[in-house]
């Protein structure tokens, strides 16, 4: 008698090889559950919550109607965006603006972060209206958390130095690797 089911280390093979960046319909039902509306513009998940759900949509540089849309890595999930906007109404963009105009280091590390921004956007294509333009205030000032927040999920740690920041300061109340979905 053999055993018609495969050994369950091909199956894990199987689930290894699928990019965790493609988007599925499942994915599009969570964005939309997350956003309260139909996502639009999305080309791949950027950063995913340790269950597999979406945290951070890559999005198109323009969007399906012809805006033009600087936000390449939006952040979806709804606790990093509660534990963002908290950030927020603390007054940290202040104080980290603060910081970009006294320490240069921070703003160099800063700058690099625009620069990479614009590079992963510009493998999305050209879109003139929002050229050289990045999100989030970069490269001198800070005027969205949730825009930084997403980045350093995307990007990984020690590319958005403020991004880093902020998921550090919010850590006790969410963060990408235990799931609270
Ligand atoms: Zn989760």
């Amino acid at each position: 008698m053999t055993d018609p089911t495969p050994a369950p280390e091909d199956a894990d093979d199987a689930v290894d090889a699928v990019d965790p960046t493609v988007v599925t319909d499942r994915d599009l039902e969570v964005l939309a559950e997350q956003l309260g509306r139909e996502p639009r513009g999305v080309v791949g998940i950027a950063a995913r919550c340790a269950c597999g759900r979406p945290l951070v949509v890559r999005t198109a540089p323009r969007l399906p109607d012809g805006t033009p849309f600087p936000t390449t890595y939006y952040l979806t999930h709804p606790g990093a965006v509660a534990a963002a906007s908290r950030l927020e109404a603390q007054g940290v963009m202040k104080e980290m603006t603060e910081r970009l105009g006294t320490d240069e280091e921070l703003a160099a590390a800063y700058r690099r972060a625009h620069e990479h921004y614009l590079a992963r956007r510009a493998e999305l294509g050209h879109v003139e209206e929002i050229d050289g333009i990045s999100a989030g205030g970069m490269p001198t000032r800070v005027k969205c958390i949730h825009v930084l927040m997403g980045h350093a999920l995307a990007a990984g740690p020690g590319v958005n130095p403020l991004g880093d920041e902020a998921l550090a300061l919010v850590r006790d109340q969410w963060r990408p690797d235990r799931c609270s979905c």
